[in-house]
């Protein structure tokens, strides 16, 4: 019985969580003011009072505790002084705050001067309230010593039940409660918890000695060991005890008391607590607080039992109590999951009274905290107690279900329910997922980066070209690869899913799959791939073209076999809180789109706009990559007016679905920006393939490529410095979106264009680039000899330090700023995002980075830069139009940050649409809230 298991219905969602030490989520700083939104009631926000008072009472003599006060006196003490305070049935105690943690630690882990001597005092107001005494020989008060963070760590610190038991004090306990197997059942616990917890003792010296008591008596279950049994098992326990700790098991209740709060101040600081914490993102806090309460007794017979339960379905949100219980057990064991338990629906076939009043309990906690609680019970000769009670934890499905359900129960507000929805958890209502009942049974064999969620089963294909060959065949294929480029784009579009072995959040391969919604695991170091073989290897294990695997993008789970999927489905409820979110949101929300179906797809998924098409994915696709290759290798403008030629029709088409999709709706294009050695055809194949379309030696080509090698194409030719030094290539791409514009407008379609230029650095590439952009349009509109008003602006990306710091000079040319944050947050930082994942997972688990810039905006560095050039435009040009279109667009602490530097849009890819539009509205909401 490992305390360290977590509870059976939380397992499924928290498996393996450990196994990927790296930053799947955004911080949680912990805030020092109630979360609004959280438990706290309503009635009662305010901070706990600063004072010395290191501990506080809860139970019928007094209660000195409130529920805002997690920060003091942790998560569960806040609780059960609030639950003692409304009047429910919960066991006295006291607790010790946080504060005194963190004392301990400044004072190198010594116990504070003074803190025994309140303990003292708590523990005869104890003694008074119960009628019984601490260590007595007649009538003995235990007690649990609990941890308890402000922030819920279940399972993750330390927990000591039946504490003040000694050889007298149980005989006390036996004749007090008239039941000796009881009471010895509850020593043989305390000792092998305290050996284990307290001093180290690993729990299978003792697991060990009861396997052998037995044994010899003959019996299975501990619940079948007679109470003979278990008096030789406390001898046989103290004996263990005594062997490996090198002293007796202490005989003085207090010793005791004093040594088991130092453990759960020091369990505050165990790995797996760290870990943890880290896992969850969870900052801020200063330790743990430790719950001292007199024990009731769930193992004393069949009428007594212990359990745990949700008030509502977590996993559906379903209006239902959830959960479970055993007889005859105490908390620990449902906890370990010894035996299997019994559903709380079944439990009035045991004791309809009890189950009776679980319900009301169930209702008035509802009404109190006004959301889906999750409580622990025991039942002690048939009376029901209450020890803990916190928001549930909950899928998305059940956030959006309960939130909806309880503004109709009018348990809260519109407002209310749109702050409790966390933004990012949408993502599981958009994406067919695993069916969570089949994943339990699933062998994980490795795990990488959730880079964008979804579930796809296929087998692996090596190439993009055997990607496409495979699906087009009917296979269901997943791509691995160990990291893709954007030649992979058409296999990687035809896979049912996308797993790399290098790479991080915002790969190329990440990035790609988001925009589409596809599935993508990325950076999953573990597999080592040997595509000429057909084959990757896991862990010695080797799977080939013919072996069905799983992948979870959402989780970064790869798994063997094929997994079923749920389809999602968009519920009312999903639609009705974007109704209302769109309701507060001062934000627009845009979408990054490259082609008609993503531009539809983002449509319907509520977005008012694209904020960007990334011309460039244009180009890879069949035919277009060939006159792309002609264009690039041409060694003179003839030949590359010539190649670009052939481009023109594909782009004018690409964008008339744009405009057709976007009717009405800005349209913000940007004009060619990747480095070209991305488009050279870097292999013999692609190579001969181009020389024979150019009609040259293979030789020529090959010595073209290698002439355009960069040796940092990232910051070489690439970006505006290409249409600055290929004018040929804004024209041909200004010419296809203008045609278009203009093809649309014939057709009575009302097209908003906005012509982007990237990575501008200063004020004379923009205005030059400007000055071609307008010559383009005039020399079109001459020659098809059109008058009407055409709505094209003339904008940059900011993505180049520089540009953020000029901003005011760069307004004076530009229409409108669009901030690049992807390119922005590599310049500032210098690191380079492809190759970030050798050293940036590093940084994050040794703290020397909180979160991964890539995924959610750094404010105090590269956010800095885009305050300044939001400021400094606007004092050139007070109406300038500013958005964002890097991926921080769909992160909703990033769009909190957009809202409040005051952008008018925000840009992201489709299926983060519905995201933004709820993280929009949340930074509203957010800033509204009375402090
Ligand atoms: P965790 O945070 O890991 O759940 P807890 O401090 O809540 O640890 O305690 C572990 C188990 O012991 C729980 O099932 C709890 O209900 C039970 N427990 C704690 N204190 C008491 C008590 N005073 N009487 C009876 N059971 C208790
Ligand atoms: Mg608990
Ligand atoms: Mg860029």
């Amino acid at each position: 019985m490992s305390k360290t298991s977590p509870r059976p219905i939380e397992s499924s969602k928290k498996r393996s969580p450990a196994l990927a030490a790296r930053p799947s989520k955004p911080t949680k700083k912990v805030s020092k003011k109630p979360a609004g939104a959280s438990a706290a009631p309503a009635a009662d926000k305010s901070e706990a009072p600063k004072s010395a008072q290191m501990v506080y009472y809860f139970g019928k003599l007094k209660t000195e505790g409130k529920a805002a006060w997690k920060m003091l006196l942790g998560g569960k003490g806040a609780n059960l002084a609030d639950m003692t305070s409304i009047g429910l049935p919960v066991p006295p105690g006291f607790t010790i705050t946080t504060d005194t943690c963190a004392k301990y630690y400044e004072l190198k882990k010594r116990l504070p001067l003074g803190l025994m001597n309140e303990v003292h005092k708590n523990i005869a107001l104890l003694e008074k309230e119960l009628g019984k005494k601490f260590g007595n020989v007649d009538n003995p008060l235990l007690v649990s010593v609990r941890s308890g963070a402000a922030a819920s760590m279940p399972g993750m610190m330390d927990t000591i039940l039946n504490l003040g038991l000694t050889d007298a004090a149980v005989e006390g306990l036996a004749k007090s409660t008239g039941n000796r197997r009881f009471a010895y059942d509850a020593y043989r616990r305390l000792i092998n918890m305290f050996g284990d917890v307290v001093m180290g003792v690993s729990h299978e010296h003792f697991e060990h000695a009861f396997d052998k008591l037995k044994r010899k008596h003959k019996v299975d279950l501990d619940t079948d060991v007679s109470e003979e049994g278990l008096v030789d098992l406390c001898a046989v326990y103290k004996e263990v005890y005594r062997h490996k700790v090198g002293e007796e098991f202490p005989q003085n209740p207090f010793k005791q008391l004093e040594l088991a709060i130092e453990a759960v101040f020091k369990s505050w600081n165990h790995d797996k607590a760290v870990s943890y914490r880290r896992i969850e993102g969870i900052t801020g806090l200063n330790g743990t607080a430790v719950n001292i309460q007199s024990m009731v007794y769930g193992n004393m017979g069949d009428d007594s039992g212990t359990g745990v339960a949700f008030t509502r379905n977590p996993s559906n949100g379903d209006s239902a109590f959830y959960g479970e219980f055993l007889i005859n057990a105490q908390g620990e064991d449902v906890v370990a999951g010894i035996r299997t338990p019994q559903t709380v629906d079944q439990m009035p076939r045991w004791n309809k009274t009890v189950h009776a009043q679980l319900l009301k309990i169930k209702g008035i906690l509802e009404k109190h905290y006004r959301d889906m609680q999750d409580i622990e019970f025991t039942i002690e000769r048939g009376t029901l107690f209450m020890l803990q009670t916190r928001t549930g934890k909950r899928t998305g499905f059940a956030a959006v279900k309960i939130a909806c359900d309880m503004v109709k129960e009018k348990l809260i507000t519109e407002e209310e329910a749109l702050l409790r929805i966390p933004a990012g958890d949408l993502t599981q209502l958009l994406l067919p997922s695993f069916d969570p009942t089949k994943k339990s049974i699933a062998k994980v064999m490795t795990k990488g980066l959730p880079a964008s969620p979804g579930a796809a089963v296929g087998k692996p294909a090596f190439t993009a070209e055997e990607a496409v060959e495979r699906a087009r065949s009917g296979e269901k294929v997943i791509l691995v690869r160990k990291e893709t480029s954007p030649e992979d784009v058409e296999g990687m579009h035809h896979a049912a899913g996308i797993l790399t072995s290098t790479g991080g959040m915002t790969s190329h391969a990440a990035v790609v799959a988001r925009g589409w919604g596809k599935c993508c695991v990325a950076g999953a170091g573990e597999i080592h791939i040997e595509a000429d073989k057909g084959e990757f290897t896991v862990k010695g294990k080797t799977y080939g073209r013919d072996s069905v695997i799983s992948i979870d993008g959402s989780t970064g789970e790869v798994i063997e076999g094929a997994l079923a999927t749920v389809a999602p489905e968009m519920s009312g409820d999903f639609s009705k809180v974007m109704r209302w979110a769109d309701k507060y949101r001062r934000l627009r929300i845009r979408a990054n789109a490259d082609t008609p179906a993503d531009a539809k797809r983002a449509r319907d998924f509520g977005a008012e706009g694209i904020g960007l098409t990334r011309t460039e994915h244009m180009f890879f696709e069949g035919e277009r990559i060939i006159a792309m290759r002609e264009m690039i290798l041409a060694e003179t403008k003839e030949a590359r007016v010539a190649a670009l030629a052939k481009l023109l029709p594909f782009q004018r088409d690409d964008f008339i679905g744009l405009f057709r999709a976007m009717d009405g709706l800005p349209v913000t294009i940007r004009l060619l920006d990747p480095p070209l050695h991305e488009f050279l055809p870097h292999d013999d194949d692609n190579q001969k393939q181009v020389a024979a379309a150019l009609k040259v030696p293979v030789a020529k080509v090959r010595q073209r490529v290698s002439m355009l090698h960069e040796a940092n194409p990232m910051l070489g030719h690439r970006g505006c410095r290409l249409a600055i030094t290929y004018p040929e290539i804004l024209d041909m791409q200004v010419r296809a979106i203008i045609e278009a514009a203009i093809e649309c407008l014939q057709e009575g379609r009302r097209p908003i264009v906005e012509i982007m230029h990237p990575l501008v650095g200063t004020r004379r590439e923009l205005a030059l680039l400007r000055e071609m952009t307008i010559a383009t349009i005039e020399k079109i509109k001459s020659e098809q000899k059109f008058t009407k008003k055409l709505d094209v602006k003339i904008g940059t990306m900011i993505e180049i330090p520089r540009a953020a710091v000029t901003a005011n000079e760069i307004a004076e040319v530009a229409d409108f700023f669009s901030f690049g944050t992807n390119d922005l947050t590599q310049m500032t930082f210098g690191y380079s995002r492809d190759d970030s994942g050798t050293f940036l997972p590093h940084y994050i688990d040794h703290d020397v980075l909180e979160s991964d810039p890539f995924q959610t905006l750094d404010q105090g560095g590269v956010g800095q830069l885009v305050e300044m050039g939001i400021d400094r435009g606007r004092a050139t040009k007070p109406d300038l139009k500013i958005g964002i279109c890097g991926e921080h667009g769909g992160d909703p602490k990033s769009v909190f940050f957009c809202h409040e530097v005051g952008m008018d849009y925000v840009s992201c890819s489709p299926f983060r649409v519905p995201i933004a539009r709820l993280a929009a509205a949340q930074a509203v909401l957010k800033a509204a809230k009375p402090k």
